[in-house]
């Protein structure tokens, strides 16, 4: 019998009452498993109204209130790793193992909002004239929203939400249609933890569901993570509607590599970070830049370690790579491959006939490995968000440096070398929001922020970390006057207030 995944609205499951489902599909055996509820304007609008009444006494619920709910959701998220990772692997594809790590990341956030009583201590002046005082503290927006990409379907939402209702906001998120369960049993979990209905709500579908949260009135802020088109889309659309925004876009993230690098550990490196995940990462390495004379040596190195990749079902712990998401992706990124030599790379490796035995209808694709690949090539210039690696080579630092900043997109970086100098005028000179230094995958910690540059972010805030809590408050300054009962009467003055 087919699952059903219906909203979460007011605290409770909300069947799709506009009639209208879309398919999910396990992508090991291409088999349709789940329908999902998509939402109509008027389910969308009863979540936005569950959240605005929410928000009356949630908005004004203690500090110590809210964090005791977020320290019984983290222990519970903790219980519940192993089912929020089998969820993930049966509608994304990706290994058990991986898919731990993701909520493991999630969990990061939750450490942070469960310490977000000092994150939200104002500051205090006191005497700035005479007898006056100046505070600055921090308040909610209200009723805010998220909407998130399929790759990480456990992880993206914990980079909002818990943030979001630790400083007192009431959220509603609408997921990616493509692996929706997960972040309905985040909802039932928080349930649990004693969060008050309407605090945190789920509406499914697509983009009837976005552009009524990118309308309507009573949201106040959005956060967005996905592809670039439709990041640009939510910025200009939501800004247009005079909320605030965040949202996060793709990646063509580079590796660059220095002849004095240690090219063991940097072709290790290199291949995690390509085909992890089956690339569907937006921190993927997807392009390495070699410099110098070290490029066959780096690409056979990598080329042996990626052949021995073993690729399957995400239930099977033998597995360490699994399929992508859909079929019609599958095939996007297999034309990446196939084009490639006509667009002048060379293929060291070509995955595009792997399928794997007794799961033919699996969305299967193997390594690809492209080198020599030019800066005009499709399989260059587009996220292919796939397990294919680029790599290209430069004859110095600066030809390379040159080439990773005239990307359009920004997120990711990273430098391989020994030399210090380098990786510090690296730092410096790079034009991405993340650089990693011989550390493939710079996603930060909780408590720093995650954010790229260029067309990888739109808005000016990252996420989570100290700009999360930003992003999730509004500034408030507080200047207070008590006189001394003894002095005497200011008396009236229409010159502009001056401290003295
Ligand atoms: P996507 O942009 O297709 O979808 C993201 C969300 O937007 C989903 O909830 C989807 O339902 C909604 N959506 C899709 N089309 C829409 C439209 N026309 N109008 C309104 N809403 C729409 O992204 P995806 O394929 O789910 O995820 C993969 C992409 O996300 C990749 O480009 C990846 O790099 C990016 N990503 C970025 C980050 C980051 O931190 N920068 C993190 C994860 C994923």
């Amino acid at each position: 019998m087919t699952k059903i995944v219906n909203h979460w609205i007011g605290g409770k499951t909300a069947e799709g009452a506009s009639g209208t489902y879309g398919p999910v599909t396990n992508p090991a055996t291409g088999e349709v498993t789940t329908k999902v509820a998509f939402a109509s304007v008027e389910e969308v609008d009863a979540a936005v109204a569950a959240a605005k009444e929410a928000y009356l006494s949630w908005g004004q619920s203690s500090l110590a209130t809210r964090t005791s709910i977020l320290f019984r959701f983290r222990a519970l998220l903790d219980a519940h790793r192993d089912e929020i990772a089998e969820l993930i692997t049966a509608e994304h594809g990706k290994v058990h193992s991986d898919a731990l790590g993701e909520v493991a990341r999630g969990l990061e956030i939750v450490d942070l909002a469960c310490g977000i009583s000092v994150q939200l201590k104002g500051e205090l002046s006191t005497q700035v004239a005479s007898r006056v005082d100046v505070s600055s503290i921090r308040q909610p927006l209200g009723v805010v929203a998220g909407i998130t990409p399929f790759n990480f379907p456990a992880m993206v939402p914990m980079w909002m939400f818990p943030l979001a209702i630790a400083c007192g906001n009431t959220f509603v998120l609408k997921p990616s249609e493509k692996d929706p369960s997960a972040s309905v049993r985040l909802a039932e979990l928080l349930a649990e933890a004693g969060l008050p209905d309407g605090v945190f709500n789920v509406v499914h579908g697509d983009k009837v569901a976005v552009d009524r949260l990118l309308a309507h009135p009573d949201v106040k802020a959005v956060s967005f993570v996905g592809s670039t088109p439709i990041a640009r889309y939510i910025h200009t659309t939501a800004s247009a509607n005079g909320k605030r925004v965040q949202a996060l876009g793709g990646a063509k993230n580079h590796m660059l590599v220095l002849p004095d690098a240690d090219l063991d550990a940097a072709a290790d490196a290199a291949v995690s970070a390509a085909y992890g995940s089956a690339g569907e990462r937006c921190m993927a390495i997807s392009a390495v830049v070699a410099v110098g004379a070290i490029g066959d040596e780096l690409v056979e190195k990598i080329r042996e370690r990626a052949e021995k990749i073993k690729i399957g079902p995400g239930n099977d712990p033998a597995s360490e790579m699994g399929p992508l998401i859909t079929k019609a992706h599958r095939d996007k990124v297999a034309s990446y491959v196939e084009n490639a030599a006509s667009e002048g790379a060379e293929v060291v490796l070509d995955g595009t006939g792997y399928t794997v035995e007794g799961h033919e209808d699996g969305h299967w694709i193997g390594i690809s490995l492209l080198d020599k690949v030019p800066t005009d090539a499709r399989a260059y210039q587009d996220e292919i968000f796939g397990p294919v690696l680029c790599v290209l080579r430069t004859e110095t630092y600066e030809e390379a440096l040159d080439l990773i900043n005239s990307s359009p997109f920004g997120n990711g970086t990273a430098i391989f070398t020994r030399d210090g100098g380098a990786a510090r005028r690296f730092q410096l000179e790079v034009e991405a929001g993340m650089v990693g230094v011989n550390v493939p995958i710079p996603v930060p910690v909780g408590y720093h922020s995650f954010g790229g540059w260029k067309d990888s972010l739109f808005g000016d805030h990252h996420i989570y970390g100290n700009d999360g809590t930003h992003f999730y408050t509004r500034g408030k300054v507080v200047t207070t006057r008590w006189p001394d009962p003894a002095d005497a009467p200011a008396g009236v003055d229409l010159g502009f207030p001056r401290n003295h």
